[in-house]
């Protein structure tokens, strides 16, 4: 039972505070201090968490998870107990306790007037102890079924997919074309953001488990889907949705313009000490990312470690910007431009910023990019945004990064080989339970959902996997704590 007057006697939020932004810009580590266990303020802060009788915050995380108990458990300090509960509704609260955006602290009660508990902060200080104290052990299962599953994509939803139908008896093999396991998590979100520490130790309880991992294997390439539909009894399509979207303007084919995942990709694998020849750099250069989401603040932060010499986002946001005052010259509402640990390190922003096209040493028609041609955002009754004539002007650049987001999943092998059905927007068409069109086989995350977070990724991996499990077993045991629809 929490204490019913914790948030009486602590009103305060309280966080660790962030590493100097002159400190972290000089290594790649986590940007965020963490908490350790003995330092008062942890247990105070999951002591203002009143148990309020409906916790929002269950409904506001996609996982589901059972908040108040875990935050009355840390006030006693009692860790076991904790991380049994945490891990009850996620299996990963590494990742999401560092970079979900937390919509259960949106959730929270407390908040009403009061800033509400800092809910993300105690979940990672759960599992960060959890490891510290070794109470995260494998979970071997006790029988196996014989039932065999290929898990397609190595991100949090086939991760999340696979740990449950391994734990439930099933042979599972996760298929993956990159050299190593992690989908996003490993080579889209930078080690400032997600040390991948933090992927290796969760891997080596899932191979403890029994998980068997395909590194660098491309399916519908190395092996067809056919040959996997054929070897396995069921098939979980968790490969991610990866389609860059572009911007089709004059001067796209210029040297020096990248998508950003391009450039993520490689300036990760060169933190991980991998050998990558002739990297896409931002060193010494005037850098300008277009897109002002994750995407792009993960490039702002990469660039700034990487010593660019200028780097500017632009954005144009999805709606028209809402009044603000004159001393608040950047727009709140996150809809319109996100803020990150990122915008705190360094950059310029421009807003309402369209691009018309990229100049390069010829024109649009060729060479290297030296500038971006901006014209200022105009948004039509109809809901479209166009440049508006007259407002052009140039700004420098000779690294440019397109992080417009993600239209969705690649397809075509998909389609080719398994024949599955997409929606209208391009992604894996799914019931209600994760099936595709096709029997057997099923799909989580981003491939089916569309680009989101990794939150949902974990949780639709743990409902897709009770629906496997239900499809091999004849029911199902294990929690689904969402559903596609
Ligand atoms: P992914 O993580 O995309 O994994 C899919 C995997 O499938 C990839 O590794 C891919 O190589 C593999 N694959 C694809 N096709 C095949 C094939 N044919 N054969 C074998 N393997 C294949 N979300 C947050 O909550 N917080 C954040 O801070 C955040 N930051 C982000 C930063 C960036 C740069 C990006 C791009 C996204 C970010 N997101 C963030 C979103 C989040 O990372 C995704 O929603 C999440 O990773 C989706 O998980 P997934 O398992 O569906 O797919």
């Amino acid at each position: 039972m929490a204490d019913p007057r914790g948030f009486l006697k602590v009103r305060e939020r309280e966080l660790p505070p962030n590493r100097p932004v002159e400190v972290r810009l000089r290594d790649w580590r986590d940007v965020h201090a963490h908490l350790e266990e003995g330092q008062p303020f942890l247990r105070e802060q999951a002591g203002r968490c009143m148990d309020c009788g409906i916790p929002f915050c269950h409904n506001g995380c996609p996982l589901g998870n059972l908040i108040p108990e875990w935050n009355d458990l840390v006030r006693q300090g009692q860790w076991a107990d904790a991380i049994d509960r945490l891990h009850a509704t996620n299996n990963f609260p590494e990742f999401t306790g560092r970079i979900c955006p937390a919509p259960c602290e949106s959730s929270c009660v407390l908040g009403i007037n009061q800033p509400p508990v800092t809910i993300k902060n105690v979940e990672v200080s759960i599992i960060d102890e959890a490891f510290a104290r070794g109470l995260v052990t494998p979970q071997v299962p006790q029988r196996l079924t014989g039932h065999t599953v290929a898990v397609v994509g190595s991100g949090p939803a086939g991760l999340a997919a696979a740990q449950q139908l391994t734990r439930a008896g099933h042979t599972v093999a996760v298929y993956e074309r990159d050299d190593e396991i992690g989908g996003l998590l490993r080579y889209g979100v930078p080690d400032f953001k997600l040390e991948k520490v933090h992927i290796d130790r969760r891997l080596e309880q899932m191979r403890a488990e029994g998980t068997r991992f395909r590194p660098g294997v491309e399916v519908g390439k190395d092996v067809t889907w056919v040959q996997l539909q054929a070897r396995y009894d069921a098939i979980v399509l968790a490969t991610g949705a990866t389609v860059p979207r572009e911007l089709q303007v004059p001067g796209l084919g210029l040297d020096g313009v990248h998508v950003a995942m391009d450039y993520l990709h490689q300036a990760n694998a060169a933190v991980a000490g991998k050998d990558v020849p002739e990297p896409i750099t931002a060193e010494g250069k005037h850098v300008v990312i277009i897109g002002g989401g994750d995407t792009g603040s993960d490039c702002l932060g990469t660039a700034l470690r990487q010593g660019a010499a200028s780097v500017t986002t632009l954005a144009i946001g999805k709606r028209p910007p809402t009044e603000r005052p004159e001393s608040q010259p950047w727009p709140t509402d996150p809809v319109l431009f996100e803020v990150s640990s990122s915008h705190e390190e360094g950059g310029e922003r421009a807003y309402l910023a369209s691009t018309v096209a990229f100049l390069g040493d010829e024109g649009d028609a060729g060479g290297h990019v030296r500038a971006l041609r901006l014209a200022t955002t105009e948004y039509l009754p109809d809901g479209r945004r166009v440049p508006t004539p007259g407002t052009e002007r140039d700004v420098p650049a000779d690294l440019v990064l397109i992080a417009m987001g993600f239209t969705g999943p690649e397809t075509g092998d998909l389609t080719d080989q398994l024949g599955v059905e997409l929606t209208r927007r391009g992604a894996v068409a799914r019931d209600d339970d994760f099936c595709t069109s096709v029997p057997g086989v099923f799909v989580a995350g981003d491939a089916g959902r569309g680009q989101s977070l990794v939150v949902w990724a974990i949780a639709e991996g743990r409902a897709a996997a009770a629906s496997v499990d239900a499809y091999l077993s004849g029911s199902s045991e294990l929690p689904a704590p969402v559903s596609a629809s």
